[in-house]
């Protein structure tokens, strides 16, 4: 395969504007859920730039478990995306849920995201391997690593090689939290594929509180970087208040893990 070590020993490094991930230096995607407004993500963008994250997060098209929840900004969450990145010089993620929006995503993001709730919807999997930008593929909500995998493997099948795999946690019989964090999945990736693995505590967990020890044992695990979410404001925010971190949470966790890796 080749998203397999054998295939491929060394490990890949990925390229994003400069901005290398999985080649040992830590990296941090850090922003809302969803795109709110015009106000709520430049404010996010200060804070996420002065907190030191490269990369900005943003859901313009919200795959929401209920039909009537917020269901994002769409095109108009990208602009305001691509003009948050512009002004702070951040590397822009952002989800595409549809083989019919790829192209549009594409003009405005750095890097592609695949849901967790898409990763084996193996049509957008090969259209996002048709692209020149990079994606990150969360891991379903009760995928293996084996299927994950080769939802990666559809996508490099298609030419793609800059896949960046994004632990969420994975539907277990624990309900205090939202998803069971497997961590074990960065070893064992680490182990059986060449590619870089990110974790996302906040899907991971649920719970802003959790958010900074799964970060900090994310690292220790070998992590190449952190996803967070993280609002100006998480009592108003529109989607995944309980899990978002405030400013002074971002950045006190940025810190601790920089410091963290620093001591790895
Ligand atoms: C997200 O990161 O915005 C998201 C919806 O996460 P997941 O696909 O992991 O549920
Ligand atoms: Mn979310």
């Amino acid at each position: 395969k080749l998203v397999s070590r054998e295939y491929h020993p060394q490990p890949t490094v990925i390229d994003i504007g400069g901005i290398k991930i999985g080649d040992g230096n830590l990296v941090a995607i850090a922003g809302p859920c969803a795109v709110e407004s015009k106000e709520q993500i430049m404010q996010a963008a200060d804070i996420v730039k002065s907190g030191g994250a490269q990369f900005l997060r943003g859901g313009a098209y919200k795959p929401r478990t209920s039909p009537y929840s917020f269901q994002g900004l769409e095109e108009l969450g990208l602009k305001y995306l691509a003009e948050a990145g512009e002004r702070t010089g951040l590397k822009i993620v952002s989800e595409v849920t549809e083989v019919e929006n790829v192209n549009k995503v594409a003009e405005y993001v750095d890097v592609l995201q695949i849901g967790a709730r898409n990763m084996q919807n193996f049509r957008l999997l090969k259209e996002v391997g048709r692209q020149n930008k990079p994606v990150l593929l969360k891991r379903g909500i009760s995928a293996t690593i084996d299927e994950w995998l080769n939802a990666a493997e559809y996508i490099m099948s298609e030419g793609n090689e800059r896949i960046i795999l994004c632990e969420r946690g994975i539907r277990s019989y624990e309900e205090y939290t939202r998803n069971t964090l497997d961590l074990s999945a960065v070893a064992a990736v680490k182990h059986l594929s060449h590619l870089p693995i990110i974790v996302d505590p906040s899907h991971g967990t649920g719970k802003w509180r959790m958010v900074k020890p799964m970060a900090f044992a994310a690292v220790a695990a070998g992590a190449d970087g952190l996803m967070m979410e993280m609002h100006p404001d998480p009592a108003k925010a529109l989607s995944d208040g309980p899990q978002s971190l405030t400013p002074e949470h971002y950045r006190d966790i940025m810190d601790g893990v920089s410091r963290l890796a620093a001591f790895l």
